[in-house]
């Protein structure tokens, strides 16, 4: 069971509201910061620990900054995203470049910066030696294919579009190493939002052992391995986090059993997680406009799917509380839908609820990751404002909400006008 307690009450956002209208997404930097401490705290064993925050989770430079100041790097795959971390401060050893079907222009932007470029395809060795020339230290992403289960999310290892095959492991580093390269790294992400820790500790061992393997039989030494990002958080009430100490744990006892074993210590352990590091400490509030009872009962919001479409998009469930109105029994049955035109427009399907009215405003929980981020404009929907609660529970707007004149941004009414 995890709790699912709101950090402000319905009276602090009324006050937000008289400055900032719903819908809005809301993070709270407490949170933030203490989940990032205690993360750090948990893997303190593991040698060279770093945490490269997928920036695509969450992509807000004010959030970056905050992320920055307890000690995490950035992971991106864009180069919007680069530039985001670049603009909060992160450049060098604090930036991770995991992309795939890359640009030029985003290689040579990593390569600027001085990040670790992540390659996900053999093909992109010649390209990036090209287009940015080959950097001191290079990672390949591996696609373990059968010899690893997938999950939900990210599919089928082998049928996922991502990585290296194994043969494409032992030869891309071939390559590299008879080009001159010295410095290492390896990576994988075969899951996400994956709550059993087993399942981090087992890829950590498949890479290591690899990297047993690859050093061996190239003659090379690994700086760092990057066990990608995939950690998952109770999105229901009956879901258990997961225990990243026992990650950690187990990560160490692997590490201990195959590259100390081997010798080939010191290497060192990143991660490039999103969702666990700020998917629960986001909420979207959104007030109800419509109720409409027909062959079932719907309580129409001020957001829609634009703000956040994870439910619309796989299924996902978001806790929903109704403020106010914590602490009232379940008794009625609603789908809580948007205002977009399409009918998987929905926050939650068959949801028990307490009697809801219009005006009543509502917390979608766990959007601090994959939510705002997903939005669209499809339907000329516009996205929502984002705000910050700080630590001294002022509140900050770290983002804006777009307005028409954003969404008209790249129309030109002018050559309208003379187009017949
Ligand atoms: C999406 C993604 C992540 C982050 O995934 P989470 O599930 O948010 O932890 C990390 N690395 C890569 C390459 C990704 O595509």
């Amino acid at each position: 069971m995890v709790s699912k307690d709101l950090p402000f009450t319905k009276e602090d956002i009324l006050k937000i509201m008289e400055k900032y209208p719903t819908p809005f997404h809301i993070y709270d930097e407490k949170a933030i910061r203490e989940n990032a401490r205690r993360m750090k705290s948990a893997f303190k064993d593991v040698p060279g620990f770093k945490e490269f925050f997928a920036v695509k989770a969450l992509p807000n430079p004010f959030i970056l900054k905050i992320l920055k100041e307890e000690g995490f790097g950035a992971d991106c795959s864009s180069l919007p995203e680069l530039i985001l971390a670049e603009k909060a401060g992160m450049t060098g050893d604090d930036i991770m470049f995991s992309s795939n079907d890359t640009p030029a222009e985003e290689f040579v932007k990593a390569k600027e910066l001085g990040g670790f470029i992540n390659l996900d395809d053999i093909s992109h060795i010649p390209y990036l030696e090209k287009y940015a020339g080959l950097p001191e230290i290079v990672c390949f992403r591996y696609n373990p294919g059968p010899l690893k289960e997938g999950n939900a999310i990210i599919g089928k290892p082998e049928e996922a579009k991502y990585g290296f095959t194994r043969e494409q492991m032992f030869e891309g580093y071939r390559i590299l190493r008879d080009k001159g390269v010295k410095r290492f790294g390896m990576h994988t992400m075969v899951a996400s939002n994956e709550l059993n820790p087993d399942y981090f500790v087992e890829t950590a061992r498949i890479l290591f052992e690899l990297i047993v393997e690859i050093s061996k039989e190239l003659g090379i030494h690994f700086e760092f391995v990057n066990l990608g990002g995939g950690i998952g958080i109770p999105y229901r009430p009956e879901q258990e986090p997961v225990s990243l100490e026992a990650v950690a744990k187990g990560v160490k006892e692997a590490y201990d059993a195959t590259i100390t074993a081997n010798g080939l210590a010191p290497l060192k352990v990143y991660l490039e997680c999103g969702r666990v590091i700020t998917g629960p400490y986001g909420y979207l509030i959104s007030q109800v406009r419509h109720l409409k009872s027909t062959y079932k009962d719907y309580v129409g919001l001020d957001s829609c799917m634009a703000n956040l479409m994870r439910p619309g998009m796989y299924g996902a469930y978001h806790h929903i509380t109704v403020l106010g109105k914590e602490k009232k029994a379940p008794t009625h049955k609603y789908d809580v839908t948007g205002s977009l035109c399409e009918n998987n427009d929905k926050f939650a399907i068959d949801r028990m609820l307490p009697e809801i009215e219009i005006g009543d405003i509502l917390a979608i929980h766990d959007t601090g990751a994959h939510g705002h981020a997903m939005g669209f404009n499809y339907n000329g929907k516009l996205r929502s404002a984002e705000l910050l609660l700080r630590e001294d529970r002022s509140v900050v707007q770290i983002r804006r909400a777009e307005t028409i004149e954003d969404y008209f941004a790249t129309l030109d009414f002018e050559q309208l006008k003379s187009f017949r």
